[in-house]
């Protein structure tokens, strides 16, 4: 099949390595590497692969995998075939490529309750496997690097009590906390509530392709199928961790070098492979936080692979505004896109770091697919047709704009807020 048409018959749906979609810039073909793991060698052959048949840009997507950018039709078969070679091409069908997200650093973070990955290979085990392609599954084993803001379908959170997790359903005010249960059971509740989910698609009760697209009464009807016990809390994190050098206890420290909006250059990807071989375990993980993660460096190499990769354009420091802001590449990377969205996040970032510094979080989105977040921020800016955004406060790109304004307008007003808790006062619906 041509790249054409794998990519035309599969519009609306998740690319993957055998069906690219068609962009602004050329063909984009996502990678889903197993656990999002690389070694040193995949990761130096897929800069190679980047350059060679895209145009060496590549994005590290909102859930850990890879994609390569600009990718020509006259080159794309031997593109499949380079990164079939080297053990990168997903099976066959329509379902989630990966169905479960757990933290880059699991089975290696001492403050982890239980070990996630071996959990969502059970999960994944459980699954129907007629399942739409977005769907998603977070489980979290309560370490440093939290999974609440991934957008998850499904929730399964370690808890202050060491027998449970919380089990939560994504909605369109944030995740709903419905229950706990043992470790032991979530892949039998998880096989339950995605197995009836897609009965109710079968059925024609609902067209959701997503559980937190459901309406309430079928979420209801869902809770009631899995009858949990009452909702522990999820267990109290510290804040989460985005960059930088972090210490795994005996097992070394990890340095989690992240990418501003997740783009990132072929020449930084085979810098970051030289770093695996060369002072860490040659593994590199992907960070659905939109970063690399070089785990097994001992201390004085961590240290260094921190400022190498900090002088190469990685973001190593936690303040870093940028990290507070999603956004997708915008024009002129994508075809949908209204605006550079990438481009206005970066001038957001200066306006607004005030904000940020006080936790505030900002989507920009070049449309109104909101591919970069899909999960509510306290300010989402959503391009559209005439050059403006449509402003969402407290809201996701899928909720009804309170007022319309330009870049340099958004800028204006955010520069004079003292606090996130002022936007919805800032942004209030014009006068018209
Ligand atoms: S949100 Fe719209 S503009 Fe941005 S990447 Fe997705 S389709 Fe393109």
């Amino acid at each position: 099949m041509s790249a054409e048409a794998a990519s035309s018959s599969r519009r609306g749906w998740c690319p993957g390595v055998r069906r690219p979609m068609i962009t602004g810039d050329g063909l984009l073909v996502r990678i889903h590497p197993p656990a999002g793991r690389l070694t040193s060698v995949q990761a130096r052959m897929i800069a190679q692969a980047a350059k060679d048949h895209g145009n060496g840009h590549l994005d590290v997507t909102a859930r850990g995998n890879l994609q390569i950018r600009g990718v020509r039709e006259d080159s794309y078969g031997a593109l499949v075939e380079c990164l079939d070679e080297g053990g990168l091409l997903e099976p066959e069908g329509d379902g989630p490529h990966r169905l479960c997200i757990v933290s880059p650093l699991a089975g290696l973070d001492p403050q982890e309750r239980f070990d996630p990955l071996s959990l969502s290979e059970a999960v994944e085990a459980a699954a129907p496997g007629n399942l739409p392609a977005k769907i998603c599954i977070a489980i979290d084993g309560g370490g440093s690097i939290l999974l609440e803001s991934v957008g998850a379908d499904l929730h399964v959170t370690a808890t202050d009590d060491l027998d449970a997790v919380a089990i939560g359903l994504a909605s369109s005010g944030g995740i709903r906390w419905i229950g706990k249960a043992s470790l032991e059971s979530v892949p039998s509740i998880a096989g339950t509530l995605l197995s009836s989910f897609v009965e109710m698609r079968q059925a024609g009760r609902t067209d959701a392709r997503r559980l937190l697209e459901l309406d309430p009464g079928l979420i209801r009807e869902l809770e009631a199928l899995v009858e949990l016990q009452p909702a522990s809390p999820p267990c109290s994190h510290a804040n989460g961790r985005l960059a930088g050098v972090i210490d795994l206890g005996s097992g070394g420290q990890a340095v989690l070098a992240a990418l501003p909006f997740g783009r990132c250059e072929s020449q930084q990807l085979t810098r970051t492979a030289d770093w695996s071989r060369d002072f860490g375990n040659d593994e590199i993980r992907l960070s659905f936080t939109r970063g690399l993660l070089l785990p097994g460096l001992a201390e004085q190499s961590a240290q260094r692979v921190a400022d190498e990769a900090r002088f190469l354009g990685f973001i190593l420091d936690e303040s870093d505004p940028r990290l507070s802001i999603q956004a997708c590449p915008g024009k002129p990377a994508c075809a949908g896109a209204f605006r550079p969205a990438s481009e206005d996040a970066v001038r957001i970032a200066q306006a607004a770091s005030h904000l940020f510094s006080q936790g505030a979080s900002i989507h920009v989105s070049g449309c109104g697919k909101g591919c970069a977040h899909p999960s509510p921020s306290d300010l989402t800016l959503v391009g559209r047709e005439d050059g403006c955004y449509g402003v969402i406060v407290s809201g996701s790109s899928r909720e009804k704009a309170a007022t319309y304004l330009t870049i340099e307008d958004i800028m204006i007003r955010l520069s004079s807020l003292n606090a996130p808790g002022d936007m919805a006062r800032a942004f209030r619906k014009d006068p018209s």
